[in-house]
């Protein structure tokens, strides 16, 4: 059965079949980047090096089935370990629906568009690099700022 209209305002996240769920992800691929946390502030900054196992132009897991397998510091999100929302960036679709907070005008679900996310800015592809490829004494190096919410399209005009 394909999703009911608008599951993801209508339903809590643990009411979520794996179809929803796997389709409220929107692709953007930010939690996938290698992040650090400033020691003093908390602070967490993204840098452009990407997990190992993300295609990087198609923004994609090369690996999604053995993803906890293969890479230790994949996020696991499910509803019922909701520590992990924390950890992902604030303008993830998980992230948005466990606050309670509506899913941007970019989301495709939304615009019905599945470019979208790369249209408004929120794509890592095409703008990462692979761990294998940075020492991570070099992180600091690789933080970048490009990964910021986009204006809210208007609506209705
Ligand atoms: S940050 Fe959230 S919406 Fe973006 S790819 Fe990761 S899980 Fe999907
Ligand atoms: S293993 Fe996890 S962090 Fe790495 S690309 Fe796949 S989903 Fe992203």
């Amino acid at each position: 059965m394909p999703p009911f209209r608008r599951f993801w305002q209508d339903k809590p996240l643990h009411e979520l079949d794996a179809e929803e769920w796997e389709a409220l992800c929107d692709g953007c691929g930010r939690c996938c980047l290698l992040k650090l946390e400033d020691a003093d502030t908390g602070e967490i900054h993204y840098t452009n090096v990407a997990c190992r196992l993300l295609d990087p132009d198609r923004c994609r897991c090369r690996d999604y089935a053995r993803r906890a397998e293969r890479i230790a510091d994949c996020l696991m999100i499910r509803p019922e370990d909701p520590d992990v929302f924390d950890q992902l960036p604030d303008t993830c679709a998980y992230r948005l629906r466990a606050e309670g907070k509506p899913l941007p005008d970019w989301h495709p679900l939304i615009s019905g568009d599945p470019d979208s996310v790369r249209a408004a800015g929120m794509s890592v592809a095409g703008r990462t690099v692979s761990e294998e490829w940075v020492h991570p004494e070099q992180l600091p190096e690789q933080i970048v700022t490009w990964v910021r919410p986009a204006p809210r399209r208007r609506t209705g005009t």
